[in-house]
């Protein structure tokens, strides 16, 4: 019964590689170096660390490292160490790596996407978030989700929102970037 999904995931995963593969050759970087782009591009503040990238695409530091490095050296993200714990460095793109990362993001699939109607789109998201959640609870990896599904968001109901992990305050933007701390309710 869900060989048919299985599929269909799989070969929209297909899909969506060879459209990312295309937009890292346009932009003269490797597939990682786009993707390690990409997450930097969409997560929050908590979670632009070298190690958050790793986590999330599931690559060795030393590997992760170099394709920042290389992000670095072309002028697409910049490193600052952590006002409070020097030792931490927080990694941001730079307006020409924005630039690349929402290229790649906005491409075949997100076509294809905009085809269905809001009801359609909003079971389609539950229903994959709820796979993706179970697969990863069942590997042991991170949910790397939004304020909005995070147990430890405070304030949601009188919009002073806060992280009850961090006890810092979140604007209403920041609520909906990517975050490593992220535990689904
Ligand atoms: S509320 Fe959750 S998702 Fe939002 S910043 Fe805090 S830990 Fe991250």
């Amino acid at each position: 019964m869900t060989e048919r999904a299985t599929e269909l995931i799989e070969r929209l995963g297909t899909v969506q590689r060879a459209a990312r593969r295309r937009h890292a050759t346009a932009a003269d970087l490797s597939l990682a170096q786009l993707d390690a782009l990409v997450y930097l591009a969409g997560c929050n503040r908590f979670s632009d660390t070298p190690a958050a990238v790793a986590l999330f695409l599931d690559a060795t530091r030393g590997t992760t490292s170099q394709s920042l490095l290389a992000l670095e050296r072309k002028g697409l993200v910049t490193r600052s160490a952590d006002a409070r714990d020097r030792r931490v460095q927080h990694l941001r793109p730079t307006a020409a790596g924005r630039r690349i990362a929402a290229a790649a993001s906005a491409d075949d699939l997100s076509a294809g996407l905009r085809g269905l109607s809001a009801p359609e789109l909003t079971a389609l998201e539950r229903g994959l978030e709820r796979v993706l959640r179970s697969t990863q609870r069942a590997r042991g990896g991170r949910s790397f989700g939004e304020c909005g599904t995070c147990a430890h968001l405070r304030g949601a109901e009188s919009g002073d929102m806060s992280c009850g992990l961090t006890g810092e305050p979140l604007s209403p933007d920041e609520t909906h970037l990517r975050c490593a701390e992220h535990a689904p309710v």
